[in-house]
């Protein structure tokens, strides 16, 4: 069986760059009958946070990316001591004493003499009396993993055949000197004792991979397929922006996109198809596959994701609509629901429709005689599909206007709007009453 993971740190909330990578290996997952697994890396205790755990967690639950199983890398520091006692057993990894402040130095005068700043394993050549000495003064080691200089191959699941050298890399650290692990070593340990079979994730981790499968080799694990996805970049394709770069789930939540709109979006950017709204998370999986993403940057427009999400409250049932809003106050009849929905974009405009439709509306600008002639000329009787059209032709005869021209001050009249449901509907649902209303106010 396969097994994929999600791994964020939970030192901020969930943005769409992140959150797109768990999407892909859900779905990946699932569209092969596989695992997903959810794993906090959550080793950097100062920036690793508990609320930061739950509300990514309350996220993917919302999106309804739901993980079969659990767990967290601060639960299994013991193991990854022992991982790392045997890498320095087989001389993987090695002790070093630099400071933050002489390796900085180091890369300084690198950089300076035009080399790259590469890490010059200067520790290695110290003696066990240098190092025993330096613990004595109180001096903590951290420790790097030995990366074999070569170029290292692997068929990614997106980028296709890959190379890297890292001849030019340097030997990454894996253990502060305060005893923390960083994720690298962390994650592949986890990754091995986990059976993860696949790991998807971003671009920006394409010199981590490299790193990793060679720490995947020292451990004497079988490596994972590897998939490096295209960051998403704003529209100019410049990279990131920084308003995309912080768009968080969350915002998105207070924008009212719905879950399924966002997932239907992100599932397509970079790929060959278009993006358009699906029926529901199982018709996502059914349709996903990997070997649509390519290597073009993936652009991340807010107007097509708004569009998918208004197609989305257009065909929603009134039943649905109002179990979303039965905190509401006065809220719409089904009527009124079917004919608004049409014609807005968002939630947030049910309120204002709602608001349109129950309470007061005092449009200042139409003229007072206007407001007269649409007064004494508005139908008798029950109003039907056809009273809107009979009443503006009685209003033509008074005013010298075209319909189109009438339908305006009709709609302006009424709603206080430019823009909305069908006029012909609106009077049936607003009813005489209130029409007498808003054409007497003012
Ligand atoms: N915690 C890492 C991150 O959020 C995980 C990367 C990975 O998928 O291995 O960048």
């Amino acid at each position: 069986m396969i097994k994929l993971r999600f791994a964020p740190s939970p030192t901020g909330n969930l943005h769409v760059g992140n959150f797109r990578t768990a999407l892909i290996n859900f779905l990946y997952a699932k569209k092969h009958n596989g695992h997903f697994l959810l794993r906090l890396d959550d080793t950097d205790n100062e920036r690793s946070k508990l609320e930061f755990e739950k509300s990514i967690k309350e996220d993917l639950i919302w999106a309804n990316i739901c993980w079969d199983s659990e767990t967290k890398q601060s639960n299994r520091i013991d193991r990854y001591n022992d991982v790392l006692k045997v890498l320095i057993e087989k001389d993987f990894v090695y002790p070093c004493f630099e400071t933050a402040e002489e390796l900085s130095l180091k890369r300084k005068s690198q950089l300076s003499s035009g080399k790259p700043p590469v890490y010059d394993r200067a520790s290695l050549n110290l003696s066990d009396f240098d190092k025993e000495e330096f613990c004595s003064k109180g001096l903590k080691p951290h420790y790097r993993f030995f990366l074999n200089h070569e170029t290292i191959f692997w068929n990614d699941l997106i980028r296709g055949e890959c190379k890297y050298n890292l001849s030019n890399v340097s030997d990454p650290i894996l253990v502060r000197e305060d005893g923390r692990f960083i994720y690298t070593l962390a994650s592949v340990i986890d990754d091995v004792d986990l059976n993860i079979t696949h790991i998807i994730r971003g671009e920006d981790h394409v010199t981590n991979s490299a790193a990793q499968l060679q720490i995947f080799d020292a451990m004497n694990a079988a490596r994972p397929l590897m998939g490096h996805l295209p960051l998403i970049t704003d529209l100019k394709g410049e990279g990131l922006s920084k308003r995309i770069g912080s768009l968080s789930i969350k915002d998105l939540k207070k924008e009212e996109i719905e879950s399924i709109s966002l997932n239907s979006y992100l599932s397509n950017i970079g790929t060959s198809k278009n993006t358009e709204l699906k029926k529901g998370i199982n018709k996502i999986i059914e349709e996903f596959d990997i070997s649509h993403f390519g290597r073009s940057p993936t652009k991340f427009n807010f107007d097509e994701l708004n569009n998918i999400n208004k197609k989305l409250i257009q065909q929603l049932d009134y039943k649905t609509f109002k179990s979303k809003f039965r905190d509401e106050t006065q809220i719409l009849d089904e009527n009124c629901w079917n004919i608004i929905k049409k014609n807005i974009t968002s939630f947030k405009e049910v309120k204002e429709w709602n608001e349109i439709i129950f309470g007061k509306v005092t449009d200042n600008e139409i003229d007072k005689d206007v407001r007269e002639v649409f007064f004494k000329t508005l139908p008798d009787g029950q109003f039907d599909e056809n009273t809107w059209f009979n009443w503006s032709q009685k209003i033509k005869e008074n005013l010298e206007l075209k319909n189109n021209e009438i339908f305006k001050l009709m709609r302006k009249v009424l709603t206080n709007r430019m823009f909305g449901p069908e006029i012909s509907e609106l009077i049936l649902i607003l009813g005489r009453d209130k029409i007498i209303e808003r054409l007497k106010s003012k």
